[in-house]
């Protein structure tokens, strides 16, 4: 069956369309700019791409140009041919701890915590609505970037601040990537022919977004993003954790507002705050490799806080036996996992092997044979486990 995995933002739409239960992808793409000038559609499919210039006035627009694209190329027969649809959605609160069959009620739970996540969870819905448009009479699914860490404790999710902040306002740690975090740990559990149950894992998605994820019996027990993703490790932009009284410093010192302020820890910070250079790593590998000591600090920083997370986890879980590197850095930056497996090898009894280590968006054990701990590549395929559970929720 062919199953419609899409990801809508607020102007874009990303789609793949999956066979199930094969897993493979059928035709994917993107809409961007939809409601600006200058639309844009492009569509891969069977190794042709096709890009078109084309303003597109909303969401539904763009999913009908879409939908009749996929006729009109026959890569489906008719609206009938696709199953059912999933659809990425950020922020689930404490409502969802597992994807769900969208239905109104859903749809207004979506609308009720959109306050935690107020620039995503409406662009979200705006793309549902747009396909329910289309495809009234099929199974949609939300599949929640949140849901897979509604295992935490108490203890790890809470902040130790006024009861009511968290009773409220739903203030605690929610943390993200989930959807990545699950397919990981799960395809890790393959891999190695073990059953999840038996497995502690420590995922590393390290993109422009970055997180860590400690993964006990297929269980996510902690994650380093928290109330949003602005927690955690150093990332392309985002600064991770920090001391929150800085935000009144500099907000008093350079007479800004708290947003302001704000904006430069999610957008000016991390790797293009310390480096001064990019928030892209090749770049900021480049720059360290002509002497920019900046750069290079950048990218110590974030092993630093990566190893400092994945100590601190391996304490949680009272041990681990994998670590994973996934996402656009930990899939394709061997120099990046090499500078984090060196803080990780003398206390966690684990080597890398170069040789192993020089591979690109590809599944890989890169620890030396004999190592305690696996290091591995597990390139992450959230479209995936969007149509895994889409399909599954069609089943139940
Ligand atoms: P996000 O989904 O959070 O936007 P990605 O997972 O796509 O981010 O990761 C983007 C990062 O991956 C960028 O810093 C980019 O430089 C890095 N990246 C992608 N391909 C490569 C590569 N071949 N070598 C090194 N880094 C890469």
């Amino acid at each position: 069956m062919k199953i419609m995995a899409v990801n809508a933002g607020s102007s874009s739409l990303k789609f793949q369309l999956l066979n199930m239960p094969e897993e493979s992808v059928i035709a994917s793409g993107v809409v961007e700019r939809i409601g600006m000038d200058g639309g844009n559609f492009k569509l891969k499919h069977n190794g042709d791409e096709t890009e078109e210039q084309l303003d597109m006035p909303d969401h539904a627009v763009a999913v009908e140009h879409l939908l009749e694209k996929l006729v009109s190329l026959n890569i489906v027969d008719s609206y009938e041919d696709i199953s059912g649809v999933g659809h990425r959605v950020v922020h689930g609160g404490e409502k969802f701890s597992d994807s769900v069959l969208i239905d109104q009620k859903v749809l207004d739970a979506i609308e009720e915590v959109s306050d935690l996540a107020p620039l995503h969870n409406p662009a979200n819905l705006t793309g549902i609505t747009a396909f329910q448009k289309a495809l009234p009479n099929k199974p949609h699914v939300a599949v929640f970037d949140t849901a897979f860490h509604q295992t935490m404790e108490k203890e790890t999710f809470m902040y130790s601040t006024p009861y009511e902040w968290y009773s409220k306002f739903g203030v605690r740690k929610y943390g993200f990537h989930g959807t990545s975090h699950k397919y990981v740990s799960q395809r890790v559990a393959d891999i190695l022919g073990k059953d999840v149950k038996d497995l502690k894992t420590i995922v590393l998605h390290i993109g422009n977004g970055a997180s860590i994820c400690a993964i006990d019996g297929g269980l996510s027990v902690d994650t380093s993003m928290g109330f949003t993703p602005l927690a955690g490790i150093t990332m392309g932009t985002r600064s991770g954790d920090i001391d929150p009284a800085i935000v009144e410093f500099i907000a008093q010192k350079q007479n800004r507002s708290l947003e302001d302020v704000m904006n430069d820890l999610n957008k000016k910070s991390g790797y293009l705050g310390i480096s001064g250079v990019s928030s892209d790593s090749r770049d900021l590998w480049a720059a360290a490799d002509d002497g920019s000591d900046r750069a290079k600090l950048a990218i110590d920083k974030q092993a630093k806080m990566i190893a400092d997370y994945v100590g601190a986890y391996f304490i949680h879980m009272g041990g681990v036996d994998t670590i994973i590197f996934t996402a656009g850095i930990g899939e394709n930056a061997p120099e990046t996992r090499e500078v984090i497996a060196k803080r990780l090898e003398k206390a966690l009894n684990t080597e890398l092997d170069h040789d192993a280590n020089n591979v690109r968006g590809k599944e890989q054990i890169i620890s030396k044979e004999g190592s305690k701990v696996k290091l591995m590549v597990v390139p992450t395929n959230e479209e995936v486990m969007i149509a895994r559970d889409t399909q599954r929720l069609m089943n139940e």
